[in-house]
């Protein structure tokens, strides 16, 4: 009786692992089937930003990372992430922020803010990111003309934009910073050093980017 007891419970046991087994080769299969679809990023802007930039962001990255692209509901304000003495805000916080939103159904986020950034490390940063939570956040301040008491250029603007969102998206993939000052993973420490390397990968970070990229299919 014992015996048979047992026997039963091996064969209960070996059922419930058979289900498990089909289970398992059912999600991945299902898994292979997805992997034609298009990656969606989500854009979130943070506090007021303009329209324009935000339209001409979402269709550059579409085409340069062939995903789709979509604007997210705008947030208020950082006024959490404020240093008082340094008047700048902490874009580390930032992206705590927008990664507690726990948007469901984007494979990567970019934040988009027009106050100036910093980290304690730097007196200032263009943006920044979480490689693993695949958040980004970039500020506009300091893309513009303006800034540097110079006459505004709305295109350099937008080309500017499009350098320093590709940067963060590119650290999300897990792309380090460049040595090569043309490529646009170099670490941009001065506004200049953002115009001089433009918004392309290097053919070494590009064959990076394509691993990454396959592995994450
Ligand atoms: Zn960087
Ligand atoms: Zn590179």
């Amino acid at each position: 009786m014992i015996s048979a007891l047992k026997c039963n419970h091996k064969l209960a046991i070996l059922a419930t692992l058979t289900l498990l087994l089909a289970n398992n080769v059912f999600i991945k299969t299902n898994y292979a089937a997805n992997t034609d679809m298009k990656k969606i990023f989500c854009i979130i802007p943070i506090g007021d930003i303009d329209n324009k930039i935000l339209q001409h962001t979402r269709m550059e990255l579409e085409k340069r990372f062939n995903v789709s692209v979509e604007i997210g509901r705008q947030l208020d304000e950082p006024a959490y992430a404020y240093h008082k003495h340094k008047k700048q805000y902490n874009s580390t916080k930032i992206l705590k922020k927008i990664y507690k939103l726990k948007l469901t159904g984007y494979d990567r986020i970019l934040g988009i803010v027009d106050v100036d950034l910093y980290v304690p490390e730097r007196t200032f940063v263009f943006g920044g990111a979480d490689v693993k939570k695949k958040v980004s956040v970039i500020s506009l301040t300091r893309l513009r003309q303006g800034f540097y008491n110079q006459t505004e250029d709305s295109a350099l603007f937008e080309y500017r934009t499009i350098i320093e969102a590709v940067h963060e998206l590119g650290h999300t993939y897990g792309l380090y910073h460049c040595k090569n000052d043309k490529c646009v993973m170099f670490l941009s420490n001065t506004i200049e050093d953002t115009d001089h390397k433009g918004a392309e990968l290097c053919s070494n970070c590009e064959n990076i980017m394509e691993e990454k990229r396959a592995l994450l299919k």
